[in-house]
C-alpha cells in the first residue's frame, strides 16, 4: 500500500473531458488525460483492502460486483503511487490482454464495489488503468511477443469482437496457429462497428489487431462463417473451433406503423455511420440529405430524433445524432428514472443502479438544456406521412405494478402524447446470435437461443468446438467478452494438448 493516509487527504478527482459543446463538433474521443502528479495522488487512495472487492467479479442479482476479469487493481495502484510504470503494466497485462478498451468502455463493476466507496467516492480506477496503458503505448513498452514455440495445432476464431481477440491472443501465446474469420470488412466486432469513435478511437483497436498479426494471429475479414464458406469445412481445415460470433440480432418494437421510413434498428445507424467515417478518414460526407439516399449512413442532420431505448446502445445513437445537427432529440426509457443514491435493496458491493449522465445525456443537455431522456413512457403506434415516411411517434406514460409478484407495465389514462419525429432510433436490446454457423455445426442453443456451452467450461454439445463472449451469455459488456475469450482459450488449449498453462 503506497500511501496509508492517501483516502484521507485526498479527494476523488478525475481528469477533465472536453467540454459537451466542444467535443460536438467532431467525433474524436472525449476522455482527458490526467498528469502524472493527479494520477499518483488518486492510486494513493487505495487502501490496499484485506478482501479487495473491487477485483472479486462475482454476479450478485444478475450484474457484475468487481471486475470479471480479476484485475490486480491494488497492486497496480500502489504501483502506480510509487512511479514504477512498468511494472504496473506487467501487472495488468497478467489479467487484461486489452487495458486500452475497457479502460475506455467499461462501466467500471470495479468501482461499484470499492470499499472506499462504502464512505467515500471510490478509487478512479478505471482511469488509472486507462492511464497504465496509454502510457505505456507512448512509452514504446507494448511491443508484439510472439510466441519461442509453436504447437502444430491449428485452430478457427469465428468473430472479431472483444471475446474473439482475446481468445485469439491467447491461443497464439500458447503457441497454437490462430485464424479469426469476422463477416464484416474490419476486425473488432461491436469495439470497431458498434462503439462509437468518440467513446472508442478506431485506431486503437486497429493498433491492437496490428500487435496481435504480428505476433502470428492470422485475420481473415469479409468472410460470413455459414455463408461464404460452409462451417463443415473448418472442422475439417482446424483442430478446434472457438465461436465468438455475438449476439446482435436486436429486438424488435412491434407496432403500428413500424414499417415506415426512417425507423431504423440502433446498429445500422451507428455501424454504417462509423463505417463512412473509416472510409471518408475521419470527416462524413457533406451532402448526405437524409436517410437511405445514398446508402452510405443514416443521417439525423435537421431531424427531429427519437431514440427508444436507455441502454448503452441508445446514448450512443444519442452523442451520434447530435454530431450530426439534429433538430431534436428525446430519448425513452420504459423503465423508471433511478434514485440518485443507492436503493435500501441495491446495497455495496453490488453494481449501484443509480442515475447517471452519460456523455450522451450531457452532450443532448448541453445543446438542448436539459437530459433527453423520459421515463416510463410506452410508444403505442407510430403515423406516416403520404410518402410513407414517418413524421409522429403516439405514445402513453405508464406505471409499473405489481401483479402476483411480478411487476408489470399500466398504462395512466390522460397521459397520451404526440412527438414529432422524422427519425426513430430503436436500441432496445439483443435477443441473440443471429448467423448460421451454430445451426450448421449443430451447436445446442439454451432457453435464450445464445450457443449452450457452461460458463467456465465453454464446450458445446459439438467436440472441438467451443463458444464464448455474448455468443454464449447474450449481449453483455466487453470486460465479460474479454473473460471468456481468455477461458475459452484456456479450454480449447487443454482439449488440444491434455493439459494448459493459460490462465
Ligand atoms: C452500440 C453498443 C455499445 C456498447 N457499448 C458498450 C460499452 O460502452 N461498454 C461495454 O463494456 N460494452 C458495450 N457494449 C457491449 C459490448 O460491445 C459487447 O458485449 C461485446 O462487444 C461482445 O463481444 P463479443 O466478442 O462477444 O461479440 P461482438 O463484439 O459482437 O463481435 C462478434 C463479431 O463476430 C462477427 N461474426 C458473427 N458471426 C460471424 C460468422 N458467422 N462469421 C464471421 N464473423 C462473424 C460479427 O460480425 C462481429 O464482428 C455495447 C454494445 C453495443 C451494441
Ligand atoms: S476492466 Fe472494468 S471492472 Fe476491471 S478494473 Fe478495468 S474498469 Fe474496472
Amino acid at each position: 500500500m503506497g500511501k496509508p493516509t492517501g483516502f484521507l487527504e485526498y479527494p476523488r478527482e478525475l481528469p477533465v473531458v472536453r467540454a459537451p459543446k466542444e467535443r460536438l463538433k467532431d467525433w474524436l474521443e472525449f476522455h482527458g488525460h490526467g498528469e502524472e502528479e493527479l494520477l499518483r495522488k488518486q492510486a494513493a487512495r487505495c487502501m490496499d483492502c484485506g478482501i479487495p472487492f473491487c477485483h472479486t467479479g462475482k454476479l450478485i442479482g444478475g450484474m457484475a460486483s468487481g471486475c470479471p476479469i480479476n484485475n490486480l487493481i491494488p497492486e497496480w495502484n500502489d504501483l502506480v503511487y510509487r512511479g514504477l510504470w512498468r511494472e504496473a503494466l506487467e501487472r495488468l497485462h497478467k489479467t487484461n490482454n486489452f487495458p486500452e478498451f475497457t479502460g475506455r468502455v467499461c462501466p467500471a463493476p470495479c468501482e461499484g464495489s470499492c470499499v472506499l466507496g462504502i464512505s467515500e467516492p471510490p478509487v478512479t480506477i478505471k482511469n488509472i488503468e486507462c492511464s497504465i496503458i496509454d502510457r505505456a503505448f507512448e512509452e514504446g513498452w507494448v511491443v508484439p511477443e510472439p510466441p519461442e514455440k509453436r504447437t502444430g495445432k491449428k485452430v478457427a476464431v469465428v468473430g472479431s469482437g472483444p471475446a474473439g481477440l482475446a481468445c485469439a491472443a491467447q491461443l497464439n501465446r500458447a503457441g497454437h496457429w490462430v485464424t479469426v474469420y469476422e463477416r464484416a470488412d474490419r476486425i473488432g466486432g461491436l469495439l470497431m462497428y458498434g462503439i462509437p469513435n468518440m467513446k472508442l478511437d478506431k485506431r486503437i483497436v486497429q493498433r491492437r489487431v496490428d500487435l496481435l498479426a504480428a505476433e502470428g494471429v492470422r485475420f481473415i475479414t469479409n468472410c460470413e462463417v455459414g455463408t461464404d464458406i460452409p462451417a463443415q469445412q473448418l472442422r475439417e481445415e482446424y483442430d478446434a473451433i472457438v465461436l465468438c460470433g455475438g449476439a446482435t440480432l436486436p429486438r424488435d418494437l412491434k407496432i403500428e406503423g413500424r414499417h415506415l421510413k426512417g425507423i431504423h434498428f440502433a446498429m445500422e445507424f451507428l455501424g454504417r455511420n462509423t463505417k463512412a467515417l473509416l472510409d471518408h478518414n475521419g470527416q462524413l460526407p457533406e451532402t448526405i440529405p437524409g436517410p437511405s439516399t445514398n446508402g452510405e449512413f443514416i443521417s439525423a442532420r435537421g431531424k427531429d430524433v427519437i431514440v427508444i431505448g436507455g441502454g448503452d446502445t441508445g446514448t450512443d445513437c444519442v452523442g451520434t445524432a447530435l454530431r450530426h445537427g439534429c433538430k431534436s432529440l428525446v430519448q425513452f426509457e420504459i423503465l423508471p428514472k433511478p434514485p440518485v443514491e443507492r436503493a435500501p435493496d441495491n446495497p455495496w458491493p453490488q453494481w449501484p443502479k443509480i442515475y447517471r449522465l452519460d456523455y450522451g445525456q450531457e452532450e443532448a443537455a448541453a445543446i438542448f438544456g436539459q437530459d433527453p431522456r423520459v421515463y416510463c413512457i410506452q410508444t403505442k403506434k407510430f403515423v406516416g406521412d403520404e410518402k410513407g415516411h414517418v413524421k409522429e411517434a403516439h405514445t402513453v406514460q405508464i406505471e409499473w405494478v405489481n401483479d402476483n409478484g411480478r411487476f408489470v407495465p399500466k398504462e395512466i389514462p390522460g397521459t397520451e402524447k404526440v412527438y414529432p419525429c422524422q427519425l426513430v432510433l430503436l436500441a432496445m436490446g439483443f435477443l441473440g446470435p443471429e448467423n448460421p454457423v451454430l445451426d450448421q455445426l449443430g451447436v445446442e442453443r439454451d432457453a435464450r437461443s445464445n450457443a449452450k456451452a457452461e460458463y467456465g467450461v465453454y464446450a458445446t454439445n459439438v467436440p472441438g468446438v467451443f463458444a464464448a463472449g455474448d455468443m454464449r451469455r447474450g449481449q453483455s459488456l466487453v470486460v465479460w467478452a474479454i473473460n471468456e475469450g481468455r477461458e475459452a482459450a484456456r479450454e480449447c488449449d487443454r482439449y488440444l494438448m491434455g493439459t494448459t498453462d493459460l490462465p
